[in-house]
């Protein structure tokens, strides 16, 4: 299959050259931050290929940015630490005003601001987003955030977070009205109303809990118009999703690859594993599938840079490869047999972090829900 974006993906495959599975192992044992890999892509321009050239980005479209997503993760790196720099300067891009869009957008290209956290998520508040209960309540020339938030990741690793949070009470007729958007300072708002906890997770993700005690957001933070906040996350959602995807078949390729070398060179009753169909169907299996889904990446990307109509075609693609990359992953581990488990290779590490992705950030019943009602018409379960 021709790649597209060759120089691109060439650039980042080198850059991920120098970190090298040692470097995520050490990192994954402590749950520390990939700091060095986030500023060596922050250095190369890489996370920046959203923003347009006017605010100092390469005003390149989401295939491009897939492809640099898919090559660190093909390459073993992991891209969770800085995929949101990328995509969640889209609600300001798309719905802040121009004073907003001035003051962040050339920063956060630079790579001297960093948007990577969105809060959405509360613990009484998952998959049904319209029953968050966070509030921003108008005083003088401020809002006063009160709530919490749960699974806010690389909130400790962001100069600002785009939060959403109720500034009217849910109304059961209309229940995603009166939902707004907050560029929250973090650098102003920690030990100011906002603390931050770390959560330990199976893989090192830097997610957090939030919580928000009379912290004060100048009014000024808004994006777009109060009460419309839910459309505006969904309209970011949409570029999450097909950019998650290809990070999922970085990871299926990955996989893909170790399994066909290794099955190449471990012996076992005096010949290669991979002799036997037993072992390399589920590697063929693997193959066609990731490339399956990688075709439903690539088609929701087009119809996302020509402004069409994607919120289907995005869920697809994150299905397809969500189930591609899991498929590839169970594959792997048992083409490696015990090496599989072991740390070194990197496969158990890679196994935990491409599980993720059937859960967040959205879960596989959530998507199927959407086609069955909305492409298939069938009735609404809830
Ligand atoms: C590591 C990690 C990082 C994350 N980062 C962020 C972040 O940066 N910002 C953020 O806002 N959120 C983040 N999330 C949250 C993530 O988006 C949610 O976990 C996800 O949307 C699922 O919500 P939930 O966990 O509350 O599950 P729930 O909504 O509680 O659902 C639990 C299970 O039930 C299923 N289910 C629920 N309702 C139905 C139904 N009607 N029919 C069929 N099945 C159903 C779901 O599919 C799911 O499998 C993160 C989560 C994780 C684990």
């Amino acid at each position: 299959m021709a790649e597209t974006f060759p120089e691109i993906r060439e650039a980042v495959r080198k850059l991920c050259g120098r970190f090298p599975g040692a470097y995520w192992r050490e990192l994954d044992r402590e749950r520390a931050y990939p700091t060095a890999f986030v500023q060596a892509l922050t250095e190369a321009g890489f996370l920046s290929v959203l923003i347009p050239e006017e605010y100092g980005g390469s005003g390149l479209g989401l295939g491009a940015a897939t492809a640099v997503l898919e090559e660190i993760h093909r390459s073993g790196c992991n891209g969770g630490a800085c995929h949101a720099q990328m995509y969640t300067m889209g609600t300001v891009l798309r719905h802040g005003s121009p004073a907003q869009k001035d003051a962040y957008l050339p920063k956060i290209a630079s790579g001297e601001l960093r948007l990577q956290a969105f809060g959405v998520t509360e613990p009484d508040a998952g998959t049904d987003t319209t029953r968050i209960t966070t509030f921003a309540r108008r005083d003088g020339d401020d809002y006063v955030v009160n709530g919490r938030k749960l699974w806010i990741s690389r909130a400790e690793h962001s100069d600002l977070m785009v939060l959403l949070c109720r500034t009217s009470p849910r109304d059961e007729a209309k229940t995603s009205a009166g939902m707004s958007v907050l560029l929250v300072d973090l650098r102003e708002a920690v030990a100011k109303g906002l603390t931050i906890r770390p959560v330990r997770t199976m893989l090192n993700h830097a997610t957090t809990e939030l919580f928000f005690e009379d912290l004060r957001v100048p009014v000024g933070s808004l994006v777009g118009e109060e009460g419309k906040g839910f459309r505006y996350i969904l309209d970011g959602m949409n570029a999450e999703r097909i950019l998650i995807a290809s990070e999922c078949i970085g990871d299926a390729k990955f996989f893909i690859d170790r399994a066909s070398a290794y099955a190449k060179d471990r012996e076992v009753f005096g010949r290669p594993i991979g002799e036997n169909q037993g072992v390399q169907f589920p590697i063929a299996r693997a193959y066609v599938q990731m490339t399956a889904a990688s075709h439903m990446v690539d088609h929701a990307a087009a119809l996302f840079e020509a402004g069409k109509p994607c919120g289907t075609e995005a869920n697809m693609a994150k299905l397809t490869a969500s189930e591609a990359s899991w498929y590839a992953a169970d594959m792997c581990l048992q083409t490696h047999g015990g090496f599989g488990f072991a740390e070194e290779y990197d496969i158990e590490r890679k196994f935990r972090e491409t599980r993720l992705y059937q859960v967040a950030p959205i879960s596989t019943n959530l998507i199927l829900s959407h086609v069955a009602t909305h492409v298939l018409d069938l009735p609404k379960s809830f």
